[in-house]
């Protein structure tokens, strides 16, 4: 059972507390707001990973991607193989007047071609032009934060691990083919041979 009145002092420690403290005003534009690096500010389209799976597309709770695509075949790569056809992004627009920024395209791409860049001064005064076309997208890229470091007692990414193996594989390939041909130069010539 609350004290009569208990919450009327706390509200009014809140007022107290709150009145002591200096205001303080960011001074935007002219000082840039320190965000976090990770801040949703706008969406980098990686195009080499796309796939044109449309998942994205699909999942879009606003419907504000719009892809574009067509079909190309592609000739069998070994004699009596088959062909394969292949999807060809000819379009990938967002709409950010539309976009709420909940991050779901990004979470289900299965391919990593979208990620979230801290960028956020692209207002226009003209709506249309929130719609940024592949190019634009692209550019955003370069504004993406590297990935955080990995934790040390993590396990080897599948990936990094499967890189790393066929480095030191090629590198002890390089050495052996080089201590061959050193021990081969260092052989003397047979007196048949110089005969
Ligand atoms: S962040 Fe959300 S609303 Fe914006 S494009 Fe992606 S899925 Fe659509
Ligand atoms: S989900 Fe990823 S790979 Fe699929 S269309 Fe969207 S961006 Fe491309």
């Amino acid at each position: 059972m609350p004290i009569p009145g208990s919450g009327l002092a706390k509200g009014l420690a809140v007022t107290l507390r709150t009145m002591t403290k200096r205001s303080h005003t960011a001074q935007y534009p002219e000082v840039q707001p320190q965000l976090p690096p990770r801040s949703r500010g706008v969406i980098g389209l990686f195009e080499e990973n796309c796939t044109v799976c449309m998942l994205c597309a699909r999942e879009c709770p606003d419907w504000c991607i719009y892809i574009d695509s067509h079909k190309e075949t592609v000739p069998a790569s070994t004699p009596g193989g088959r062909e394969r056809s292949r999807n060809v992004l000819d379009r990938f627009a967002i709409d950010f007047s539309l976009c709420m920024y909940c991050g779901i395209c990004i979470e289900v791409c299965p391919f990593d071609a979208l990620f979230w860049s801290p960028e956020f001064e692209y207002a226009e005064t003209d709506i249309h032009e929130l719609t940024h076309e592949r190019d634009k997208l692209r550019e955003w890229m370069w504004t993406v934060p590297a990935p955080p470091a990995l934790d040390p007692a993590a396990e080897e990414p599948k990936e990094v691990a499967a890189a790393r193996k066929a480095v030191e594989k090629a590198e002890a390939a390089a050495a052996a083919a080089a201590a061959a041909a050193a021990a081969e130069a260092e052989t003397p010539a047979t007196p048949e041979a110089d005969a």
